[in-house]
């Protein structure tokens, strides 16, 4: 793993309207020490306080840059903040202005060192992840048995890159990664452990996912490329409900973010994507999933499913998907490898067409396929399972690389650039896609 460095950082930052504590003030001087894996990692750990505690950033001063105990030392002030990043993982320290001239500065003192301990805030929420319900649009009082259904099958599909029952993985690490000063670990876990949740009675899983957990995939088979897409919907809908009763009910996210509206506006729509995925099982609606495979005939190394609202193209276009349009991708087992699957509903055509077609263009004119679609996966997918024989062949670099793409993908307060599926992790995956099946 990359060794983590203290990385100092000076902001101007005024108080929002919504900040009671400090209204005396005009603005502050921030200097931030924070210990860390790279700069974007620092810089949203910065942003996400100045969110906590009500400060709008109105300039920064000093870029995040790599600071030693020698930089300090005929500074006391700053060599005692250095010392407590060392220790504690992050020192502040406030030089603020007041609004008006006669208000003593004594008055608008602010901590110099706070405490911010996401990952009690996390554990805190976890217990809303253990109240399960049965998501089957025929749900009813029989649904007694709340299984911990996988979100990506075990037989067919996770024991193909397990060794001896265990995956690297990132999805159940953010603990970890929070304890280690906010980088991402990816750790060796058993695949009973991933990427599971309470979102199906026993029944109901069994039966509605039999066609794709005992099967392998037929890459023309709408009914199964459909229920690779209705299962992590599913568990998409699962988490944002769980996130939704964390946000409504722990203290510290309340006072994190401080309402809930972005949170249930994103509920309420994957459960308006969630109705129409209904519909079509309900009705056998199949005909009106839009889908594209690429396929490949080697070796599966990585396991992956996830839904997403596509907001730029391959190309760094936007997408105007004023209607959060949904986009589906899966890895699933084939006769003769694997294929790397998208599929969408019909009423989700707009941006995904756009989105697809500039991924084939893409793919044809310069780029190579594998590439693009590692690119795409390692920066859209934290439901991603390693095999433990491709992660350990890659070079230090490599890892390093790919924790990096995946500590700021976890990080919810950055925006994703518009040019986001065009850099980065080139040469990686050796993915190769001989060919290609789709209905569009
Ligand atoms: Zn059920």
């Amino acid at each position: 793993m990359m060794e983590d460095n203290i990385y100092y950082m000076k902001f101007t930052v005024t108080p929002t309207k919504e900040n009671q504590e400090y209204n005396n003030m005009k603005e502050a001087t921030a200097f931030l020490w924070i210990k860390i894996i790279d700069k974007e990692s620092a810089l949203n750990i910065a942003f996400l306080h100045f969110k906590k505690y009500d400060f709008l950033i109105k300039e920064s001063l000093v870029e995040p840059s790599i600071v030693n105990k020698e930089d300090f030392i005929t500074k006391a002030k700053g060599l005692e903040m250095f010392e407590v990043a060392e220790k504690e993982g992050i020192a502040i320290y406030y030089v603020a202005v007041a609004k008006h001239k006669d208000v003593p500065s004594d008055e608008i003192r602010l901590n110099s060192s706070v405490d911010f301990n996401l990952s009690e805030h996390i554990l805190e929420g976890k217990k809303f992840s253990n109240e399960g319900r049965c998501l089957h649009y025929k749900a009813d009082d029989r649904c007694d048995e709340i299984i911990k259904a996988h979100s990506i099958q075990n037989k067919g599909l996770l024991s193909k890159i397990a060794r001896k029952g265990k995956v690297y993985s990132v999805s159940d690490s953010i603990g970890d990664m929070i304890k280690n000063n906010d980088s991402i670990i990816l750790k060796e876990i058993g695949i009973n452990k991933f990427s599971i949740f309470k979102g199906f009675c026993k029944k109901h899983d069994n039966e509605l996912f039999e066609p794709i957990d005992n099967n392998l995939v037929v890459t023309t088979d709408i009914k199964q490329i459909f229920l690779y897409s209705y299962r992590i919907l599913c568990k998409e809908i699962f988490i944002q409900e769980v996130a939704l009763k964390q946000w409504e009910n722990v203290e510290a996210y309340k006072n994190l973010f401080r309402d809930s509206t972005e949170q249930k506006e994103v509920y309420n729509r994957m459960n308006y994507h969630k109705k129409i995925y209904d519909d079509v099982l309900k009705n056998k609606y199949y005909e009106d999933i839009r889908y594209i495979s690429f396929n490949s005939n080697e070796a599966l190394s990585i396991v992956f499913s996830s839904v997403f609202s596509p907001d730029y193209d391959f190309n760094a276009n936007y997408l105007d998907n004023e209607n959060q349009d949904l986009l589906s991708f899966s890895s699933a087992p084939t006769k003769d490898g694997w294929s790397f699957i998208f599929s969408w509903h019909k009423s989700s055509d707009k941006s995904c067409l756009k989105f697809i077609e500039s991924l084939i263009k893409r793919g044809e004119r310069d780029d190579n396929l594998g590439d693009l679609l590692f690119r795409f996966l390692m920066k859209s997918c934290e439901n991603t399972a390693f095999s433990p024989i491709f992660w350990e062949s890659l070079e230090l670099s490599e890892q390093n690389e790919i924790s990096k793409v995946i500590t700021n993908i976890l990080h919810p307060s950055i925006a994703i650039p518009r040019d986001y599926l065009q850099k980065d992790l080139s040469g990686i995956s050796k993915w190769n896609f001989k060919t290609k099946n789709h209905n569009l």
